[in-house]
């Protein structure tokens, strides 16, 4: 919130700007590095937050209240109230384990990441139950090479298509149990033991399956120290290897995770 007469001042400044043209097109061989925009593209694997957002049974839902709105004296600004656990999202490892590393104390060079996808969503679309086992790594070594050094490996389950349809997403079946893919807790393990790996993501609301009762991959993975991503968007436009990882996690203090913009450079 500022003041009348800054709000005006900035007012009077921007009603007086040009329309920015164009500069000239450079080679961007002739660019020094720094200055040219990374190679190929970005692809957003961040879904939108909105209230809608199919949430945690018990969880409140994602609220966003207006404080101000753009006027004369004022500036657009909103508060948030969100469980941490909400939308495309971070699980530090504090999430399972108390006095273990909290959300805002994640590494940063562990924020970027070669980014490894293991698509298991023909299987998952006759089966909601299925899980991304171990096998299906090895698989992935066979096609692409060993899993690359302080990598993120995620599961494609084909379950980010179907976040339009909430009812969909979580998959509750009539007896109250969610039926929506995950980690077997075994591959989840044989990665955090036997391979370099600084996170295991999902396309669905959590890492494990729905139906597990133990949580034995998020324990596997965050007790090892290594953090997790869920409900990431867009698997389906990012290569099975090849791509590279951008996890903006948040940095509230002591917090167990929280909403996160996950960009990919392909
Ligand atoms: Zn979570």
């Amino acid at each position: 919130m500022c003041g009348d007469g800054v709000t005006a001042h900035v007012y009077r400044q921007i009603a007086r700007r040009e329309p920015r043209t164009p500069s000239p097109a450079v080679p961007a061989d002739d660019r020094p590095s720094w200055q040219r925009p990374p190679a190929g593209r970005v692809i957003d694997l961040t879904h939108v937050l909105n209230p809608l957002f199919p949430h945690w049974p018990g969880d409140r839902p994602f609220e966003m209240r207006p404080v101000s709105r753009c006027s004369e004296d004022d500036f657009h600004a909103n508060e948030l109230m969100l469980h941490e656990h909400s939308g495309t999202h971070v699980d530090a490892p504090a999430h399972v384990r108390a006095g273990a590393l909290t959300v805002d104390a994640i590494a940063p060079a562990d924020l970027v990441a070669p980014l490894v996808v293991i698509d298991i969503a023909d299987r998952a679309a006759v089966d909601p139950d299925t899980m991304l086992a171990t096998a299906d790594i090895l698989a992935w070594e066979a096609a692409h090479g060993p899993l690359p050094a302080r990598c993120l490996v995620a599961m494609n389950s084909g379950w980010h298509r179907r976040v339009a349809a909430p009812g969909k997403f979580l998959n509750i079946d009539a007896d109250g149990y969610m039926r929506t893919p995950g980690f077997d807790p075994a591959a989840a393990a044989f990665l955090a033991e036997q391979r370099d790996v600084v996170a295991i993501a999902s396309d669905t609301l959590s890492v494990d399956a729905g139906l597990a009762t133990d949580f034995g991959a998020h324990l596997a993975a965050l007790g090892s120290g290594l953090y997790a991503v869920e409900a990431l968007a867009h698997l389906d436009a990012v290569p099975a290897a090849g791509a590279l990882v951008i996890v903006g996690a948040p940095r509230h203090q002591g917090g167990s995770g929280g909403p996160a913009r996950v960009l990919a450079f392909v």
